[in-house]
Protein backbone atom coordinates (compact mmCIF):
# COMPACT_ATOMS: atom_id res chain seq x y z
CA UNK A 1 0.00 0.00 0.00
CA UNK A 2 2.79 2.50 0.86
CA UNK A 3 3.74 1.84 -3.39
CA UNK A 4 1.14 2.28 -4.34
CA UNK A 5 0.52 5.52 -2.60
CA UNK A 6 4.44 6.53 -4.26
CA UNK A 7 4.00 8.80 -6.73
CA UNK A 8 6.88 7.21 -8.59
CA UNK A 9 5.58 4.38 -8.28
CA UNK A 10 3.57 2.99 -11.33
CA UNK A 11 3.01 -0.51 -11.28
CA UNK A 12 2.53 -2.64 -8.03
CA UNK A 13 2.55 -6.60 -8.44
CA UNK A 14 1.89 -8.82 -5.32
CA UNK A 15 2.73 -12.50 -5.24
CA UNK A 16 1.85 -13.89 -1.96
CA UNK A 17 -0.08 -17.04 -0.19
CA UNK A 18 -3.62 -17.20 0.13
CA UNK A 19 -5.53 -15.43 2.87
CA UNK A 20 -3.34 -12.98 3.86
CA UNK A 21 -5.05 -9.71 2.43
CA UNK A 22 -4.34 -9.33 -1.18
CA UNK A 23 -8.32 -8.01 -1.38
CA UNK A 24 -8.34 -6.08 1.83
CA UNK A 25 -5.16 -3.90 0.04
CA UNK A 26 -7.21 -3.65 -3.47
CA UNK A 27 -10.38 -2.41 -1.15
CA UNK A 28 -8.22 -0.11 0.78
CA UNK A 29 -7.10 1.52 -2.28
CA UNK A 30 -10.63 1.53 -4.12
CA UNK A 31 -11.56 3.63 -0.40
CA UNK A 32 -8.60 5.93 -0.74
CA UNK A 33 -9.42 6.47 -4.26
CA UNK A 34 -13.36 7.33 -3.49
CA UNK A 35 -12.67 9.50 -0.50
CA UNK A 36 -8.99 11.24 -0.61
CA UNK A 37 -7.79 11.27 -4.75
CA UNK A 38 -11.31 10.59 -6.71
CA UNK A 39 -9.98 9.19 -9.69
CA UNK A 40 -12.02 6.65 -12.04
CA UNK A 41 -11.42 3.09 -11.33
CA UNK A 42 -11.06 -0.06 -12.58
CA UNK A 43 -11.44 -3.42 -10.25
CA UNK A 44 -10.87 -6.51 -12.33
CA UNK A 45 -12.09 -9.88 -10.81
CA UNK A 46 -11.41 -13.26 -12.56
CA UNK A 47 -14.89 -13.18 -14.02
CA UNK A 48 -17.77 -10.90 -13.90
CA UNK A 49 -19.58 -13.26 -11.22
CA UNK A 50 -16.70 -13.09 -8.70
CA UNK A 51 -16.80 -9.04 -9.70
CA UNK A 52 -20.42 -9.08 -8.62
CA UNK A 53 -19.70 -11.05 -5.16
CA UNK A 54 -16.54 -9.04 -4.01
CA UNK A 55 -18.84 -5.98 -5.24
CA UNK A 56 -21.69 -7.06 -2.84
CA UNK A 57 -19.91 -9.20 -0.25
CA UNK A 58 -16.44 -6.67 0.75
CA UNK A 59 -17.20 -3.90 -1.25
CA UNK A 60 -20.80 -2.76 -0.09
CA UNK A 61 -19.91 -3.47 3.29
CA UNK A 62 -16.94 -1.57 3.47
CA UNK A 63 -18.83 1.58 1.66
CA UNK A 64 -21.48 1.29 4.40
CA UNK A 65 -19.32 0.92 7.24
CA UNK A 66 -16.45 3.49 6.79
CA UNK A 67 -17.61 6.81 8.34
CA UNK A 68 -15.24 8.92 5.55
CA UNK A 69 -17.13 6.55 3.01
CA UNK A 70 -20.79 6.28 3.68
CA UNK A 71 -22.55 8.40 1.32
CA UNK A 72 -20.17 9.18 -1.18
CA UNK A 73 -21.79 6.38 -3.15
CA UNK A 74 -25.36 5.94 -3.56
CA UNK A 75 -26.92 2.64 -2.98
CA UNK A 76 -27.25 0.22 -5.99
CA UNK A 77 -30.56 -0.30 -4.55
CA UNK A 78 -31.88 3.20 -4.00
CA UNK A 79 -33.99 4.24 -7.08
CA UNK A 80 -32.11 6.61 -9.77
CA UNK A 81 -29.04 6.11 -7.99
CA UNK A 82 -27.63 5.90 -11.25
CA UNK A 83 -25.52 3.13 -9.50
CA UNK A 84 -25.62 -1.18 -10.07
CA UNK A 85 -23.76 -3.83 -9.10
CA UNK A 86 -20.44 -3.16 -11.30
CA UNK A 87 -20.66 0.61 -11.77
CA UNK A 88 -20.97 3.13 -9.25
CA UNK A 89 -20.49 6.92 -9.32
CA UNK A 90 -18.84 9.16 -6.32
CA UNK A 91 -18.13 12.90 -6.95
CA UNK A 92 -15.29 13.51 -9.19
CA UNK A 93 -14.88 9.49 -10.26
CA UNK A 94 -16.57 6.15 -10.63
CA UNK A 95 -15.62 2.39 -10.02
CA UNK A 96 -16.49 -0.21 -12.46
CA UNK A 97 -16.13 -3.78 -11.04
CA UNK A 98 -15.57 -6.57 -14.20
CA UNK A 99 -14.52 -10.05 -15.09
CA UNK A 100 -11.80 -11.06 -16.96
CA UNK A 101 -13.74 -13.69 -18.88
CA UNK A 102 -15.78 -10.59 -19.75
CA UNK A 103 -14.10 -8.49 -22.99
CA UNK A 104 -16.95 -6.34 -22.97
CA UNK A 105 -16.85 -5.31 -19.35
CA UNK A 106 -12.94 -4.65 -19.86
CA UNK A 107 -13.12 -2.55 -22.53
CA UNK A 108 -14.92 0.66 -21.85
CA UNK A 109 -13.98 4.35 -20.69
CA UNK A 110 -10.68 5.16 -19.99
CA UNK A 111 -9.37 5.05 -15.90
CA UNK A 112 -6.67 6.02 -13.95
CA UNK A 113 -6.51 3.57 -11.33
CA UNK A 114 -6.69 -0.48 -12.60
CA UNK A 115 -6.72 -3.37 -9.94
CA UNK A 116 -6.55 -6.22 -11.21
CA UNK A 117 -7.15 -9.24 -8.30
CA UNK A 118 -5.94 -13.14 -8.38
CA UNK A 119 -4.49 -12.63 -12.14
CA UNK A 120 -3.48 -16.44 -12.40
CA UNK A 121 -7.11 -16.87 -12.16
CA UNK A 122 -8.04 -15.00 -15.62
CA UNK A 123 -8.03 -16.88 -18.75
CA UNK A 124 -5.04 -16.83 -21.22
CA UNK A 125 -7.77 -15.28 -23.67
CA UNK A 126 -10.55 -13.13 -23.50
CA UNK A 127 -12.50 -13.54 -26.01
CA UNK A 128 -11.10 -12.47 -29.60
CA UNK A 129 -9.66 -9.71 -27.48
CA UNK A 130 -6.32 -11.09 -26.00
CA UNK A 131 -4.83 -10.98 -22.75
CA UNK A 132 -7.21 -9.36 -20.45
CA UNK A 133 -4.22 -8.10 -18.68
CA UNK A 134 -3.15 -5.85 -21.46
CA UNK A 135 -6.75 -5.06 -22.37
CA UNK A 136 -7.28 -3.91 -18.85
CA UNK A 137 -3.80 -2.21 -18.37
CA UNK A 138 -4.24 -0.17 -21.98
CA UNK A 139 -7.19 1.66 -19.97
CA UNK A 140 -4.60 3.71 -18.01
CA UNK A 141 -2.69 4.71 -20.95
CA UNK A 142 -3.89 8.36 -21.54
CA UNK A 143 -3.19 9.35 -17.54
CA UNK A 144 0.20 10.41 -16.66
CA UNK A 145 -0.65 9.55 -13.01
CA UNK A 146 -1.97 5.96 -13.27
CA UNK A 147 -1.72 2.87 -11.05
CA UNK A 148 -1.57 -0.59 -12.11
CA UNK A 149 -1.91 -2.89 -9.64
CA UNK A 150 -1.71 -6.93 -10.35
CA UNK A 151 -2.25 -9.32 -6.97
CA UNK A 152 -2.08 -13.15 -7.11
CA UNK A 153 -1.67 -16.16 -5.39
CA UNK A 154 0.54 -18.59 -7.77
CA UNK A 155 -0.46 -21.33 -9.65
CA UNK A 156 2.17 -23.41 -11.79
CA UNK A 157 5.50 -22.31 -11.51
CA UNK A 158 6.64 -21.38 -15.21
CA UNK A 159 2.86 -20.97 -16.50
CA UNK A 160 1.81 -18.25 -13.57
CA UNK A 161 1.01 -14.87 -14.69
CA UNK A 162 1.89 -13.07 -11.50
CA UNK A 163 5.41 -14.97 -11.33
CA UNK A 164 5.99 -13.67 -14.38
CA UNK A 165 5.02 -10.06 -13.53
CA UNK A 166 7.56 -10.58 -10.13
CA UNK A 167 10.58 -11.78 -11.78
CA UNK A 168 10.23 -8.73 -14.31
CA UNK A 169 9.73 -6.14 -10.89
CA UNK A 170 12.86 -5.49 -8.93
CA UNK A 171 11.24 -8.38 -6.19
CA UNK A 172 10.88 -6.53 -2.77
CA UNK A 173 9.93 -8.85 -0.25
CA UNK A 174 8.49 -8.24 3.37
CA UNK A 175 11.07 -8.41 5.99
CA UNK A 176 10.29 -9.24 9.56
CA UNK A 177 13.05 -8.64 12.28
CA UNK A 178 13.72 -11.70 14.69
CA UNK A 179 12.19 -10.95 17.81
CA UNK A 180 15.55 -12.77 19.72
CA UNK A 181 18.34 -11.15 17.31
CA UNK A 182 16.58 -8.16 15.58
CA UNK A 183 18.04 -10.03 12.36
CA UNK A 184 15.79 -9.22 9.31
CA UNK A 185 14.57 -11.75 6.97
CA UNK A 186 11.44 -13.17 4.88
CA UNK A 187 9.53 -15.87 6.28
CA UNK A 188 10.26 -19.11 4.32
CA UNK A 189 8.70 -22.55 4.58
CA UNK A 190 11.60 -24.35 4.95
CA UNK A 191 12.18 -22.01 8.82
CA UNK A 192 9.11 -23.98 9.90
CA UNK A 193 9.90 -27.12 11.75
CA UNK A 194 8.05 -29.79 14.19
CA UNK A 195 8.96 -32.60 16.32
CA UNK A 196 9.01 -35.72 13.70
CA UNK A 197 9.71 -38.22 16.44
CA UNK A 198 8.13 -40.57 17.82
CA UNK A 199 5.30 -39.49 15.49
CA UNK A 200 4.45 -36.18 13.64
CA UNK A 201 3.08 -33.15 15.88
CA UNK A 202 2.95 -30.25 13.41
CA UNK A 203 0.92 -28.71 16.56
CA UNK A 204 4.01 -27.97 18.07
CA UNK A 205 5.83 -26.21 15.00
CA UNK A 206 8.03 -23.80 15.22
CA UNK A 207 9.88 -20.85 13.21
CA UNK A 208 13.27 -21.06 13.32
CA UNK A 209 15.49 -17.63 13.14
CA UNK A 210 17.95 -18.17 10.02
CA UNK A 211 20.24 -15.88 11.70
CA UNK A 212 20.54 -16.86 15.24
CA UNK A 213 18.89 -20.16 14.86
CA UNK A 214 16.62 -19.77 17.87
CA UNK A 215 12.94 -21.12 17.83
CA UNK A 216 9.76 -19.58 17.99
CA UNK A 217 6.16 -21.17 18.77
ZN1 LIG B 1 17.26 -14.45 15.27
Amino acid sequence: MDAINDPEVETVVVMSSAQVGKTEIILNVVGFHIDQDAAPILVVMPTLEMAQAWSKDRLAPMLRDTPALKNRVADSRTRDSGNTILHKTFPGGHLTASGANSPASLASRPVRIVLLDEVDRYPVRSGVEGDPVNLAFKRASAFWNRKRVMTSTPTIKGASRIEAAFEESDKRRYFVPCPDCDESQHLRWSQVQWPSEPEHRPEEAVYVCEHCGLARV
